[in-house]
C-alpha cells in the first residue's frame, strides 16, 4: 500500500498519519497521541519508528501533535504498522482524522477532561464530516489553559464552576450539564455542517446564529498564566527550540531520566511525568523559562518545506535575544508556525525577506527584499 500523498499546497487540508503531507525533507506523517499523553514505552517507540523510518526529526505542532519528518514513500507503511503496534493512531482512517482533540495538560483519569475525551473519542463516528482543520479542545480542569490554543469547538469551565460549551469567535459559551457535554458538542458539530459551515471552513468565520437550544450566556473563566519550562507538579517541564527534537535527544532524555511518560502542549513545551527529580539539564532543550527561543516562532523553512525561498530557524535563532516582544520567522506567508500576530514578523519571499511589525507572516510589510545581514545588523545581532 502505498501514502496517499498530498502536498502543503492544498489549503484547509490537514495531514494526518494515514494521509501524509509530502514536504521538501520527504512524507511528513502526523501523530495525534491519545489524550495527548505518550507512555514511557511509546515514546521510545516513537523515537525508533522515526530514526528507521523518517530522518530522525521529529516535530510538535501548535496543536499538541507531533511530526514524523523526512519519511520515504516506500517507508510509509512500516512506520504506519509501528504506530499501530504503539497504539499511537487509530486503525480507521476516518476517526484517525475526526481525532483532532486537543486536551487540557492537568488532567487525570476520572476528571470531567478525562471522562468527555474518553466519551468523545468512543463517539467519533457520530461527528458529520468535518472540514479538516476544525477540531475540538476540552479544557475542563479547575481553570481553562487552552484559551490561546487553536479550536473551534471548547468545552471549559465558565465563572460559576461547571463546564460550557463555547463557538470559537464567541465570548459565551452553552451551559452544560453533567453527562450531556458530548452530546451538545457532536450536536453543535453538526449545526455547524447543517448551517454552510463547511463553505467557511471554521467556527471563527462562520457567523451564522447559534441554534435556539444553544443560546451562548455564560462566560468562560479566565484563563491560566502559560506553561512555562522548569519544575512542574507532574515533573518537568521542557522547551523544544521551534518544537524540534531529534529522535536521538529525546531517546537519550528517557534513558537518562526517571520519566513514565510525556505530556504534549500547543507551546512548544512538554510535560515529563517523573517519578523522581531529574539529574541533569538536558542540552538540548530549553529549561531555562527567560529564554529568548521560547518567544520565537519559526516554520521549518527552506530547504525542507517546498513552499519557503529562505531558511527561517537560524535566523531566528540569532535574533530572538536582540528582540524585544515575540517573534515570527516564516518560509512564506502561509504562516504555519504562528497564527496569531507578532511585535516581529519575517516573511520569506523570492529567495529574501519582508519585515513586518505587529502583524502575521504575509502581512502588508514596513521594509520588503532583505537579506539575513541586513536583518541582523538592522537588529543590531550581526
Ligand atoms: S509557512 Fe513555512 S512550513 Fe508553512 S508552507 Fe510556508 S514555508 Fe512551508
Amino acid at each position: 500500500m502505498t501514502a496517499p500523498v498530498t502536498n502543503g499546497v492544498v489549503k484547509g487540508w490537514c495531514p494526518d498519519a494515514w494521509r501524509p503531507m509530502m514536504a521538501g525533507d520527504g512524507l511528513l506523517v502526523r501523530v495525534r497521541p491519545p489524550l495527548g499523553r505518550l507512555t514511557r514505552v511509546q515514546a521510545l517507540g516513537l523515537c525508533e519508528a522515526a530514526t528507521r523510518h523518517g530522518n530522525g526529526q521529529i516535530d510538535a505542532t501548535t496543536r499538541a501533535n507531533l511530526q514524523i519528518r523526512g519519511v520515504r514513500e516506500d517507508s510509509w507503511r512500516p512506520l504506519i504498522d509501528a504506530l499501530l503496534d504503539l497504539a499511537l493512531i487509530e486503525p480507521d482512517p476516518v476517526r484517525e482524522a475526526r481525532a483532532n482533540i486537543l486536551v487540557a495538560l492537568e488532567w487525570c483519569v476520572g476528571d470531567d477532561t478525562h471522562r468527555v475525551v474518553e466519551e468523545l473519542r468512543a463517539r467519533l463516528s457520530e461527528l458529520p464530516d468535518l472540514p479538516g482543520k476544525v477540531g475540538f479542545a476540552i479544557d475542563a480542569g479547575p481553570t481553562p489553559v487552552l484559551r490561546d490554543a487553536p479550536a473551534d469547538f471548547r468545552i471549559e469551565r465558565a465563572m460559576s464552576g461547571s463546564l460550557i460549551l463555547r463557538a470559537d469567535g464567541r465570548d459565551l459559551g452553552i451551559p452544560l450539564s453533567h453527562g450531556t457535554e458530548v452530546d451538545r458538542l457532536i450536536a453543535l458539530a453538526h449545526w455547524f455542517v447543517d448551517s454552510g459551515g463547511r463553505a467557511n471552513k471554521r467556527m471563527a468565520r462562520h457567523d451564522a446564529l447559534l441554534p435556539e437550544w444553544a443560546t451562548a450566556t455564560t462566560p468562560p473563566a479566565f484563563a491560566a498564566t502559560a506553561l512555562e519550562p522548569g519544575p512542574h507538579p507532574l515533573g518537568m517541564a521542557l522547551g523544544l527550540p521551534f518544537g524540534r527534537i531529534a529522535a536521538t535527544a529525546l531517546t537519550r532524555l528517557l534513558e537518562a531520566e526517571p520519566i513514565c511518560a510525556i505530556r504534549m502542549t500547543p507551546w512548544h513545551v512538554v510535560i515529563c511525568e517523573a517519578d523522581g527529580p531529574f539529574q541533569a539539564n538536558p542540552a538540548e532543550f530549553i529549561t531555562d523559562p527567560s529564554s529568548p527561543v521560547l518567544h520565537a516562532d519559526a516554520c521549518v523553512g527552506a530547504p525542507a518545506c517546498p513552499q519557503a525561498t529562505v531558511e527561517t530557524r537560524a535566523l531566528a535563532h540569532r535574533l530572538a535575544p536582540h528582540v524585544a516582544g515575540s517573534l515570527h520567522v516564516s518560509g512564506c506567508a502561509k504562516g504555519c508556525a504562528r497564527a496569531a500576530p507578532a511585535d516581529i514578523v519575517l516573511t520569506g519571499r523570492k529567495g529574501r525577506y519582508d519585515l513586518a511589525y505587529a502583524a502575521r507572516a504575509g502581512s502588508l510589510p514596513a521594509v520588503t527584499g532583505l537579506d539575513a545581514a541586513q536583518i541582523l545588523a538592522h537588529f543590531g545581532a550581526a
